[in-house]
């Protein structure tokens, strides 16, 4: 195919912007190719040269891209600079240049795998000399570009190709093009897309064999898949009644969806939601996975949280995001932020597909092909069939960590969705908007050590509350994130003098850090919630048996208390009051969900 053709084909769906005229253009487009050629401009219209997962870039920064132009039409690099500021846009601009340049065309027409190959090449440069080379490729090609090719090359270089082309009217004009466009075969279509990820390969297939050729796309390991995506409903009630009365309630963990991809050798391969590779700054977890996993190639699907490693507690969101982006330092960051990968679903197992079961078939596939570990763990499930156990159930995921929780559907037709939105999956979210206002003192009983920066340090502390009737000290939370550098040097010599080398008589906590201290030193710290706590003892049995209240996600104000002695910290009593006040505050659910959807 000639470029030229693509070139005009571009230039036509830049003036439209019905979805159903440019399905016909794309169509047009389509239709004539053979299966090379069709990839290739598939892949192009994306505004890309591989499928989007394989994070293939070109590399061309907008001043190469100036360089190139001025070089290929013998302009002033300045003058390209302003022309492009002028017109805000570099291709116009080179098919302005282009236009008057003097000199004739050089060589033979250009092609689309022409300029395919010369774009994976310009792609590929690295290193010493590769930005020269890239200039090169470029200039090369514009010498060969008739003005609209040009600005249609420079587009997709600097990946500003501006089409407008969605991934589903491609998908639609693949089915008018090789399936007469009916409802059946774009499902279809559409179907091997979200398995695959790849419309490269699927317009491949459909090329070759048609939409029988569709049936040859299935689960690849290393290929991500499109993630099924849930609905909402405002209140339990309604989630329930949504899913026929009875459902798989799970935690909703608030971390990063990682779908990792184990292959029978062992390899493993991470991707996020938006189908990103992400192993590189999660190597803890590439380790873990083939121990975890028992029967490779598998494809399971989980969220990936922070943990502390001393009470098991789950961190909020923003200390597993510090993980993501990470190039460097990686040893000490997963020392500092250890994750726990909480598996919810499985695509593959044993190398067979299970996608298409329904989901108490996955969920027991889940649990027969997981060895759990610290790092590497099951959603916690439970299936409820009325409110009030999916009031107790949400509640202990709250305490938990959790956000909220996930209902499944149990019923038949369960399958997983790949790439679509449904009420299969219903997300409910505890609305509690405010954090608790009022700080809480709380008396240091412990220390963690600190790894990672603060390795040497103390890294976090025990606090305890007092309950003045029974003269004890019973813990609420650990809390870690608040202190400076300065404050945490300073630490260990403020807390010497009440140094016990065993645990004190008057403290009662389910955690066993590193040091314990007798109840001297105050801290004032902040929260975002009270919460029941099997491992902390505030106020023991008082809201519920075998639980105390817990701070949630505590964080240091930066005030030592020191006008205050240990039995003049906030009282066990108090922190009770607190936590009913909240409760009142938050219940019923009103069902407003604070996040903007997704
Ligand atoms: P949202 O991002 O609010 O639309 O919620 C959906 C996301 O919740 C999913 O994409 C997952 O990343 C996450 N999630 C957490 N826990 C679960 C779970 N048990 N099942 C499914 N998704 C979960």
């Amino acid at each position: 195919m000639r470029f030229a053709d693509l070139a005009a084909a571009y230039e036509r769906l830049e003036g439209t912007s019905g979805r159903l005229a440019m399905r016909s253009i794309l169509a047009e487009l389509f239709r004539p190719l053979g299966a090379g050629d069709l990839a290739k401009v598939v892949y192009l219209s994306q505004g890309l040269l591989r499928p989007e997962y394989e994070g293939v870039e070109l590399g061309v920064a907008d001043s190469l891209a100036r360089r190139a132009v001025a070089l290929a039409t013998g302009t002033e690099e300045p003058r390209v600079a302003t022309r492009s500021r002028e017109t805000g846009d570099l291709g116009t601009t080179t098919q302005e240049l282009v236009g008057g340049r003097s000199e004739a065309r050089a060589g033979a027409p250009l092609t689309v795998a022409g300029v395919y190959a010369d774009l994976e090449r310009i792609a590929s440069a690295k290193g010493e000399g590769s930005q020269e080379a890239k200039v090169r490729t470029l200039v090369e090609l514009l010498a060969r570009a008739s003005p609209l090719e040009a600005k249609f090359l420079v587009r997709f270089v600097l990946g500003t190709l501006r089409v407008g082309v969605r991934e589903m009217t491609i998908v639609d004009a693949l089915a008018e093009a090789f399936a007469s466009g009916t409802k059946e075969a774009r499902t279809r279509i559409e179907g091997a897309y979200n398995l695959s990820s790849d419309l490269g390969r699927v317009a491949t297939a459909l090329a070759e064999h048609g939409v029988a050729g569709l049936d040859t796309i299935g689960l690849t390991v290393g290929r991500p898949v499109r993630p099924m995506l849930a609905e909402r409903e405002p209140t339990l009630a309604e989630v329930l009644e949504r899913m026929g009365g009875r459902t798989a309630l799970e935690y909703k963990y608030d971390g990063l969806r990682v779908q990792a991809h184990v292959a029978a050798d062992g390899t493993v391969r991470l991707f996020s939601r938006r189908l990103e590779e992400i192993g590189a700054q999660f190597p803890d977890l590439v380790a873990e996975l083939p121990k975890a996993i028992v029967a490779p190639p598998a494809i399971v699907e989980g969220e990936c949280v922070s943990i502390d490693p001393d009470t098991d507690e789950i961190q909020p969101f923003q200390e597993v995001s510090r993980r993501r982006g990470r190039k460097h330092d990686l040893d000490r960051v997963q020392a500092e932020i250890p994750v726990c990968l909480f598996l919810f679903d499985i695509l593959l197992a044993g190398g067979r597909p299970v996608y298409a079961d329904d989901f108490p078939d996955r969920r027991r596939r889940l649990e027969a092909a997981v060895r759990p570990s610290d790092r590497v763990r099951l959603a916690t499930q439970r299936v409820v069939s009325d409110v009030a156990g999916a009031t107790e159930f949400l509640e202990e995921a709250v305490a938990a960590g959790g956000e909220g929780v996930m209902a499944k559907s149990l019923k038949t037709g369960s399958a997983y969705r790949a790439g679509a939105r449904g009420y299969w999956w219903i997300k409910y979210k505890r609305d509690y908007t405010e954090g608790l206002t009022d700080s809480i003192d709380g008396v240091v009983v412990g220390a963690f050590a600190g790894r990672g920066r603060r390795a040497g340090l103390f890294g976090a502390f025990l606090l305890a509350v007092y309950d003045p009737k029974r003269a004890r000290f019973e813990s609420f939370c650990k809390v870690g994130s608040g202190f400076d550098d300065a404050r945490l040097a300073e630490m260990p010599k403020r807390l010497a003098p009440f140094a016990s080398p065993v645990p004190p008589e008057e403290v009662e906590t389910g955690l066993a850090p590193d040091r314990w201290f007798r109840p001297g030193l105050v801290l004032e710290v902040q929260g975002a919630e009270l919460t029941l706590s099997p491992v902390h003892r505030a106020a023991p049995g008082a809201i519920r048996p075998g639980t105390g209240l817990a701070l949630r996600f505590p964080r240091f104000t930066g005030r030592i208390r020191d006008d205050k002695g240990p039995t003049e910290a906030t009282t066990a009593h108090e922190l009770l009051e607190l936590y009913r006040h909240q409760v009142r505050h938050a219940a019923p659910s009103s069902g407003a969900d604070p996040e903007p959807g997704d």
